[in-house]
């Protein structure tokens, strides 16, 4: 269903659709000059030696899960409030996703819950960046470093947000980016690793081409690779976002700022920090989680009445240990502050070109069916 005011939408500018049909004009359609100019620039936005594009964010983060060793019976903790692609990812390979539990403020990593799941098993942590605001780093890092785990930063709801000034996705062994076009910019489908270890971006240089080895004459291949390949015309597109990218930023934070001042007093509301401390956030979506007295029941009925009114929102995020394929895990493994918070968030329209009147048409509807379903419940509750 089209809504009239959707819960994303892609910004894309006349010179971006110029740069992507003048590609269509050269005889490089892939592995041609646009992919090196969007690696280039991404490698000096970020702060990173070494940026390799990929086609989506799941083959970076597979890829990832390849290049650091991560094989068959290995653990991998993953929030559970996170994409599936988290979980996924460390499938593809025959390892073990376990799930740890997120602080409620941030959405992030709990750094205890990662202690209580670690075991002789354990290879690594992906750390995702929820909604684009930086996890804990300092605790992360330092239970990596105590325990020797590997970390995979998955930034692809963080484009430019920052950790005690520096940019997420340097933090890690590797970091993974996602252009799909809900995130802050887009090559329509796209992704990229980045990392400072020239040995894994030289392995994720040749998994994603069908693990060619150039070095060692034209078709020679060592390894299982892939077609993770990510065209010229998805390149163009990006090298035309990545130069907008501090403006896009900073209009996202604006659109944070105008429904901050407009929801700011409903009570019922626990609304996203607009500051954290040591870190710059960079805005992905804005998500409300209702308060206790809401249950799974009422948000579901809020989207859906949203979405009569022609307004997009988002469940985000079903938690991944509930999902059908990844329900038989273990009691130890029960995620309760995910759950709780999973089951009263809600996503609200939020893109770069959203105007002020359709934020303040969103909230007033938002909070008049916050009010209803309040009466709504209570009515079942005495009937
Ligand atoms: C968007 C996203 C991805 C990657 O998604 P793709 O659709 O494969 O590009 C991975 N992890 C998280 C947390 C995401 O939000």
């Amino acid at each position: 269903m089209t809504m009239r005011i959707p819960l994303s939408a892609p910004d894309v500018t006349e010179d971006e659709i110029q740069a992507v049909s003048e590609v269509l004009r050269t005889p490089h359609l892939s592995l041609g000059p646009k992919l090196e100019e969007f690696e280039e620039a991404l490698e000096n936005y970020i702060g990173v030696s070494n940026a390799v594009a990929v086609s989506s964010g799941t083959s970076a983060l597979h890829l990832s899960i390849r290049a650091l060793g991560i094989v068959e019976g290995d653990e991998v903790i993953v929030p559970s409030f996170a994409f599936i692609a988290v979980a996924n990812a460390v499938r593809y390979e025959r390892a073990i996703p376990v799930f740890a539990d997120i602080e409620p403020k941030t959405l992030n990593l709990d750094s205890r819950s990662i202690e209580d799941r670690i075991t002789y098993r354990t290879k690594a942590i992906i750390v995702v960046h929820t909604f684009g605001c930086p996890a804990d780093l300092d605790a992360i890092l330092d239970i990596a470093r105590r325990h020797r785990l590997q970390v995979i930063e998955d930034c692809c709801e963080a484009i430019g947000a920052e950790f005690r000034g520096k940019r997420v996705g340097t933090f890690g062994d590797v970091g993974v980016f996602g252009f799909y076009p809900n995130k802050q910019i887009t090559t329509g489908e796209g992704g990229v690793v980045v990392t400072d270890n020239t040995a894994i971006a030289n392995s994720i240089w040749r998994l994603r081409n069908q693990g060619r080895d150039y070095s060692k004459g034209w078709f020679q291949h060592s390894e299982v690779g892939y077609n993770y390949r990510l065209s010229e015309i998805n390149c163009a597109l990006g090298v035309g976002q990545l130069k907008r990218i501090g403006q896009i930023l900073k209009r996202r934070e604006e659109i944070a700022q105008i429904y901050e001042r407009h929801l700011s007093g409903n009570r019922h509301l626990r609304l996203p920090v607009l500051l954290a401390p040591l870190r710059k956030i960079s805005w992905f979506v804005y998500a409300v989680c209702l308060d206790e007295q809401f249950d799974e029941f009422q948000r579901d009925w809020i989207v859906e009445e949203m979405g009569r009114r022609g307004i997009g929102t988002g469940r985000y995020f079903a938690p991944i240990h509930l999902q059908p394929i990844y329900k038989r895990q273990p009691l130890s493994q029960l995620c309760p502050v995910t759950e709780a918070i999973a089951s009263r968030t809600i996503a609200l329209p939020f893109f770069n070109r959203i105007e002020e009147k359709e934020i303040e048409e969103v909230c007033e509807k938002f909070t008049d069916l916050v009010e209803s379903s309040t009466r709504f419940c209570a009515r079942h509750q005495t009937a």
